[in-house]
C-alpha cells in the first residue's frame, strides 16, 4: 500500500485567512505545506458570495492584507470582484499556486496520538500533517431555514452565498427572505428588474449611508509613487473605527447618537409613515450588525416591492404565508438567510485526542484560548476561532493578529524541537473564555435588545471580540506556553496517546 502523504502543516481554507496563513507560512521559512480548499478556486467568501451588489463595507484599504497594500483600488468600499480579484493576486505574487489542492474538502480529520499527527481525510486523497491550521471560515457555509412546505414550492430556490447566475430574475416575482447584510444589498440591485419584490423581514436592521466613492486616478497615481501614503490612509481608516469602539464595549448609550443618523437617513427616502414605523428597529444600533447602504431605503420605496414584517412561516406551492397569515405569490425565493456561525460544520468533522468531534466538545459553545486553540485538539490553530470577530471594522487586521501567533506557535514548537506538539491546558481556555465573557457583560451585542448570529444557540456570545483590534493584536502576539501542555510520543517510540508523556507543566 502507499504511504501517506504526509505534510509539516496543512492549511484548510483558501479565503483571507487561508491564503494569509500560506504567505506567513513561506515568510517563516516553512515550504513544506499544502492549502486543502473544497472549491477550485482561492477566494474564500469574495468567490463564493457573487450575487448582485455583493460588496465590502469595510473600505478597501483597511480590508486588505497590510503586507500587500493596493495603490490601486477603484472605490472606497470595493465590490466582491475586485477583492476576489486581489486574492488571485496575492496568491501569484506570493508564489501560492504549488501549495494549492483544490477539490479537496476536507470530510474527516483526526488525531494520531502515537505519531503526534493529524490523518487527514480529504476529497482529493488522503494526507497527514504535524499541524493545521484552520481557516474554513465563519460565514462559509449558507444556513436555509427549515419553513414548512419548502419543497412544494414550484420554482426556482437558492442562498445569497450560491447565486444562480444562470437563472434570470427579470420580470419575475421574488421573495427576498432575511435583511442582513447580503439582502440589502441585493435589494437594491434587483428591485429595477423584477416584477415584484416581497421582502421577509424578521428584525429590520439599521442601515447608516455609504460613503463610496471611485478614488481618483490622481489618489492611486500618490499611493504608487508614494507607498507611505497607502499606509497612512489605512492607518487612518484603522484608528477611526479603533475610537468607536468603546461605545460598542462600554456605554452602548452613547451609539444613541449614530441611532438619529440612520432615523434620518431613513426618513429621507421613506416619506410613507407606515413603512417607515415597519422599518424602525426596537433595539439599540450596533447590537446587529451595522448595516451600510445608500440604496436599500429607496429600492423599499418603490412601489414594486413589499415589505412583510414578519418572518416567513410557510409555503404553499407558489403561496408564501408570512407568520402574520399575509400571502405573496412567487415565482423565485432567495434567502438571505446567513451562515452556520456557530455551529461551523467543520467542527463535526475534527476529532481530538480524547476521540470527541469539536462539535461535541463545543456543544456548551464555542471557545478557544486566544481564538486559536482547543483543548484536546493538539497542533490545532484556528484563524478567525471563536470570539475574534468584529462589529465595526476590519476582519483582516483579526486574521493578522492570530498569523502572529500561528507564526510564534511554529517557532515555539521548533525551539522545543523533535516531534512535538502543544495542547492548550482546560484550565487556560476556561480562563480566557471567562475574561472574555466577562467583558462581553457591557457591550452593546449582549445588552441591546436584539437577538443576532453573533449568539448561539444557548444565548451566548461566542464570535465577537469583545475589545479593540490593538488589544487582541498584543494579545495574539506571542505563545505563553504556561497555556499548554507539551506533548512528544512515550519513550521507546509508538505507544497510545495515553502514553504520551507530559514534559512541561
Ligand atoms: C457577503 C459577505 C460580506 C462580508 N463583508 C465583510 C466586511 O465588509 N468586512 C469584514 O471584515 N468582513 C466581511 N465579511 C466576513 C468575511 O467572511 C471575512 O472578512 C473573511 O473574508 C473571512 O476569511 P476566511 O478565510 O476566514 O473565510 P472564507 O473567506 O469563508 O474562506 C474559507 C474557505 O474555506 C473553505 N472550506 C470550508 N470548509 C472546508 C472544508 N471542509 N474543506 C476544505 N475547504 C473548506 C471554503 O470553501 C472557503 O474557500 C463578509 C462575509 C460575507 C459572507
Amino acid at each position: 500500500m502507499a504511504e501517506r502523504e504526509h505534510v509539516r502543516v496543512a492549511v484548510i481554507g483558501s479565503g483571507f485567512g487561508g491564503l494569509g496563513a500560506a504567505v506567513r507560512l513561506r515568510r517563516e521559512g516553512v515550504t513544506d505545506f499544502v492549502v486543502l480548499e473544497r472549491a477550485g478556486s482561492v477566494g474564500g467568501t469574495w468567490r463564493d458570495n457573487s450575487y448582485p451588489g455583493c460588496a465590502c463595507d469595510v473600505p478597501s484599504h483597511l480590508y486588505s492584507f497590510s503586507f500587500a497594500p493596493h495603490p490601486d483600488w477603484p472605490r472606497a468600499f470595493s465590490g466582491q470582484e475586485h477583492i476576489r480579484a486581489y486574492l488571485e493576486h496575492v496568491t501569484d505574487v506570493f508564489g501560492l499556486r504549488p501549495h494549492l489542492r483544490f477539490d479537496a474538502e476536507v470530510l474527516r480529520m483526526t488525531w494520531n496520538g502515537e505519531r503526534l499527527c493529524w490523518d487527514i481525510e480529504t476529497a482529493g486523497g488522503d494526507l497527514s500533517a504535524d499541524l493545521v491550521v484552520s481557516a474554513t471560515g465563519p460565514l462559509s457555509d449558507p444556513k436555509i431555514p427549515d419553513i414548512p412546505g419548502l419543497d412544494t414550492f414550484p420554482g426556482k430556490v437558492f442562498h445569497s452565498a450560491r447565486w444562480d447566475h444562470d437563472y434570470d430574475l427579470s420580470g419575475k416575482r421574488v421573495a427576498m427572505v432575511g435583511t442582513g447584510a447580503s439582502a440589502i444589498q441585493i435589494v437594491p440591485a434587483v428591485q429595477p428588474r423584477v416584477e415584484r419584490l416581497t421582502l421577509f423581514q424578521r428584525t429590520p436592521p439599521w442601515v447608516m449611508p455609504r460613503m463610496d466613492r471611485a478614488i481618483s486616478g490622481a489618489e492611486r497615481a500618490l499611493h504608487r509613487a508614494l507607498p507611505f501614503t497607502t499606509r497612512l490612509r489605512r492607518g487612518l481608516l484603522w484608528g477611526i473605527r479603533e475610537l468607536q469602539v468603546q461605545a460598542f464595549t462600554k456605554r452602548p448609550n452613547e451609539l444613541g447618537m449614530i441611532e438619529s443618523l440612520a432615523k434620518r437617513n431613513m426618513a429621507r427616502a421613506v416619506k410613507d409613515p407606515a413603512l417607515r414605523a415597519k422599518l424602525t428597529p426596537d433595539y439599540r444600533i450596533g447590537c446587529k450588525r451595522i448595516l451600510l447602504s445608500s440604496e436599500y431605503y429607496p429600492a423599499l420605496a418603490r412601489p414594486n416591492v413589499d415589505v412583510v414584517a414578519s418572518g416567513l412561516g410557510e409555503i404553499r406551492g407558489s403561496t408564501l404565508v408570512a407568520a402574520d397569515g399575509s400571502e405573496a405569490e412567487a415565482d423565485a425565493i432567495v434567502f438571505g438567510t446567513g451562515f452556520r456561525v456557530t455551529d461551523m460544520p467543520i467542527a463535526e468533522r475534527v476529532v481530538g485526542a480524547e476521540g470527541r468531534t469539536l462539535a461535541e466538545v463545543w456543544k456548551g459553545g464555542m471557545e478557544a484560548l486566544r481564538g486559536a486553540s482547543a483543548a484536546g485538539f493538539p497542533n490545532w490553530v484556528s484563524i478567525i476561532g471563536p470570539n475574534t470577530g468584529l462589529g465595526n471594522s476590519s476582519m483582516i487586521l483579526m486574521i493578522e493578529s492570530q498569523l502572529n501567533y500561528l507564526a510564534d506557535y511554529l517557532r515555539q514548537l521548533d525551539v522545543l524541537g523533535g516531534r512535538v506538539a502543544l495542547d492548550a491546558r482546560p484550565g487556560a481556555v476556561s480562563d480566557w473564555n471567562r475574561r472574555v465573557q466577562e467583558r462581553m457583560k457591557r457591550t452593546v451585542w449582549n445588552t441591546g435588545g436584539c437577538t443576532s448570529w453573533y449568539l448561539d444557540a444557548n444565548g451566548r456570545n461566542t464570535t465577537i471580540w469583545p475589545g479593540t483590534t490593538a488589544e487582541f493584536r498584543r494579545a495574539t502576539r506571542r505563545v505563553d506556553l504556561g497555556e499548554y501542555r507539551v506533548v512528544r510520543p512515550a519513550a521507546g517510540g509508538g505507544g497510545a496517546r495515553e502514553t504520551a508523556a507530559e514534559v512541561s507543566a
